[in-house]
């Protein structure tokens, strides 16, 4: 099946100067992505007639669609509209609903109309105009000698709605088939020792694609197959998922699941699972990420950040001896903290944090070095980490991998059961 191939011409100095980032390259193109239709180029040009005119003509002698965003406006730079159509060969036309719209707009907003208003209502012949209802310029879509225009104005907040709500289903009306696609969710792994081990299978698929991204201390993989509009994509998917899990399975903590603490909630509902847990250097930052996950009040029982050794010992109750005995960053007072914590608040889990999260280290005690403890009927463990970075920012870095890591051992507490 060969797939459209699309790019993407953003108008506009501010732009090129690097004043306003171009965000809608990045709207436009994840929704293309998204509704099959390939891209192969983003450009950016300035308000000039002749540099746009040459950008746009390349545009359509290598691809089949053409979106522009910005130069939709008023005034006399904005001149995106009359020079794509020149260079098409077609003449612009007032259309008359979309000239109602602008006074309409104008008057709800008790704005003056002055007559250059009129040069955004002017269209292309033949056209098929997208309405803007957050402001003022129509968007539209033009065919000529097989290549599609899809013009869209500069405005993020007018483009994007005009984008979901015309453009592409414009675009996907004309498409035979659509992209789906499966994103596979690891952590404990590097991106590049995930990417070594499935070098091959990356190179040879073709459909589906195997795609990764990486995030802190996390990879994701995107499957993108491409069928037939309405039809199942498992039978292309599945397999490919199989190879992947054969190589990486112990790491992949979730399919289609956006996070880990989703993925944790997730799993402590389907089992009826209760967690708590009690923090020191993560400060609450485990809780907080459970308590985004919307339906966490079903499984989250409470957490105590114990960051002082005072709070371990009377909020939670750890023995002052452990502590003593082994010191506060330790997998003794790790362990204790997280039985401490599955008692206070009777839960199924509980999972605990203690560590060096830095600036300062001591000699056995250096930044990075973290215990997790996870206490649970079936599965009791601590797991030791060296967060090691170069970074200004260590203290965040030591909390988010401490907290994922207390989170994954939370799932897997979950398949003990
Ligand atoms: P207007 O009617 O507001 O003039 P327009 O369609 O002519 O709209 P531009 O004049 O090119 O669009 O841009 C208007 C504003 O939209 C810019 O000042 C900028 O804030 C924003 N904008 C334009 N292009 C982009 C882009 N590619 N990414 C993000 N923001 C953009
Ligand atoms: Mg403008």
């Amino acid at each position: 099946m060969s797939a459209k191939t699309a790019e993407i011409l953003c108008v506009g100095t501010e732009l090129l100067m690097g004043n306003i980032v171009n965000t809608n390259a990045a709207v436009i193109s994840s929704e293309l992505s998204g509704a099959g239709i390939d891209i192969y180029h983003q450009s950016v040009i300035g308000d000039n007639p002749e540099r746009l005119k040459d950008a746009a003509e390349l545009a359509l002698s290598r691809s089949d669609i053409l979106i522009t965003t910005g130069g939709l406006g008023p005034t006399y730079d904005d001149l995106t509209k009359e020079t794509v159509a020149k260079l098409l060969g077609v003449e612009l036309y007032l259309d008359t609903e979309s000239w109602e719209s602008i006074k309409q707009y104008f008057a709800s907003m008790n704005r003056e109309l002055t007559e250059n208003n009129k040069k955004q209502a002017m269209l292309p012949v033949g056209c098929t105009v997208f309405p803007n209802p957050n402001g003022t310029a129509p968007g539209f879509a033009i065919e000529k000698d097989g290549k599609t225009v899809i013009m869209l104005p500069g405005p993020p907040r007018e483009m994007k709605p005009m984008l979901l709500n015309y453009a592409i289903p414009y675009l996907s009306r004309k498409s035979k088939d659509c992209l789906v696609s499966r994103n596979l969710y690891f952590f404990g792994i590097g991106e590049a020792v995930l990417e070594q081990r499935l070098k091959s299978l990356m190179e040879s698929s073709r459909n589906p694609t195997v795609a990764p991204y990486a995030k802190t201390g996390e990879v994701m993989l995107r499957l993108t197959a491409r069928v037939e509009k309405g039809s199942d994509a498992s039978y292309l998917l599945d397999p490919v998922q199989k190879e992947i899990e054969a190589v990486a399975g112990e790491y992949l903590y979730g399919v289609d699941c956006s996070d880990l603490q989703t993925a944790a909630v997730r799993a402590l509902s389907n089992a009826r699972l209760t967690v708590s847990c009690a923090e020191s250097c993560t400060g609450g930052l485990v809780a907080e990420r459970i308590t985004r996950v919307s339906g966490s009040s079903k499984v989250f029982r409470g957490g105590i950040v114990s960051y002082d050794n005072s709070a371990k010992i009377s909020v939670l109750g750890v023995k002052p001896e452990t502590i003593e005995r082994f010191g506060a960053v330790s997998a003794e007072t790790a362990l204790e903290m997280a039985q401490c914590a599955a008692k206070l608040f009777r839960s199924d889990i509980a999972v605990s944090v203690t560590g060096n999260a830095g600036p300062q280290g001591s000699e056995d005690k250096p930044v990075g070095l973290v215990y997790i403890g996870i206490c649970s009927p079936g599965y009791s463990d601590v797991i030791t980490l060296n967060v090691k970075r170069r970074d200004d920012d260590i203290r965040s870095y030591v909390k988010e991998i401490a907290s994922s890591n207390a989170i994954r051992l939370i799932l897997k507490a979950c398949q003990s059961f």
